[in-house]
């Protein structure tokens, strides 16, 4: 699904990413961890396109990226909900973005409202909200858009340890019950463990891989 190829990411001369090479196999899940500053945020934001590279090149089902794909969902640490609108709005947002009709809106929202057990909340505004309640919204605000890969920025790691399991259940469900890729930065060992497939061991400093495992215990 993924496919990365002698990657080069500099800000000025410093170099965040060194000819980095990595797949990421279709309807697999990839945990990227490594200390801070290694370059976790810098490779996603590349695959997400939002960030174009200083030379290498990378493809997502065979094609090369030109900017953000329509079927990329992205989740980051601070959620991204507008506070000025309702947890009904928030989600509704990317059905809106790409210009879904309304009733194609109304039916994906209720769905996936209903899906996460966010029905009760549906009014409510992100203020209202705990933190894992938040991130329940971001979840399926990005759902709506169907997406066949699904990038994820330290998705938990502001929340809570109950939350944070809850909602790690949550998002293994939903990889399960939908057909997706999802690559997951993290700094939590445990977090890799139980999303990745494969985990994808960053350098300190040095925007390399150091090492790839495949994960048996996925899941567990
Ligand atoms: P991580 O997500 O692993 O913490 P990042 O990808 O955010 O790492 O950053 C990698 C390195 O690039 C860090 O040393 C960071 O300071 C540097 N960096 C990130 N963004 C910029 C930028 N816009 N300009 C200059 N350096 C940056
Ligand atoms: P906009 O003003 O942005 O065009 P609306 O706020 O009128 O959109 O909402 C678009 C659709 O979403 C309408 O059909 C509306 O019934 C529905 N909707 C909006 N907010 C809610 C909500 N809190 N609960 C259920 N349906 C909602």
């Amino acid at each position: 699904m993924i496919e990365i190829e002698d990657l080069n990411i500099r800000y000025g001369n410093f170099i965040a990413i060194d000819n980095l090479n990595l797949n990421v196999e279709k309807y697999s899940s990839c945990a990227i961890i490594g200390p801070s500053g290694c370059g976790k945020t810098t490779l996603l934001y590349a695959v997400a396109g939002i960030l174009k590279p200083s030379s290498g090149l990378i493809k997502i089902n065979g094609e090369k990226i030109k900017g953000n794909r329509k079927s990329t969902g992205i989740i980051l640490q601070n959620y991204g909900l507008l506070p000025w609108k309702t947890v009904w709005d928030n989600v509704a947002l990317g059905l809106k973005i790409r210009k879904a009709n309304r009733e194609t809106i109304n039916k994906k929202v209720t769905n996936i409202l209903k899906k996460l057990d966010l029905e009760d909340l549906k009014d409510k505004y992100p203020v209202q909200l705990s933190g894992g309640q938040r991130q329940r919204v971001a979840i399926a605000r990005t759902l709506t858009i169907e997406p066949d890969l699904l990038l994820m920025d330290e998705p938990f790691s502001s929340l809570d340890a109950i939350s944070r399991e809850s909602l790690q259940d949550l998002l293994l469900r939903l990889y399960k019950e939908n057909k997706m890729t999802m690559v997951i930065v993290t700094h939590n060992i445990e977090e890799a463990v139980f999303l990745g497939h494969k985990i994808v061991i960053m350098a300190k400093r040095e925007g390399k891989i150091k090492k790839v495992i495949e994960n048996p215990y996925f899941g567990d």
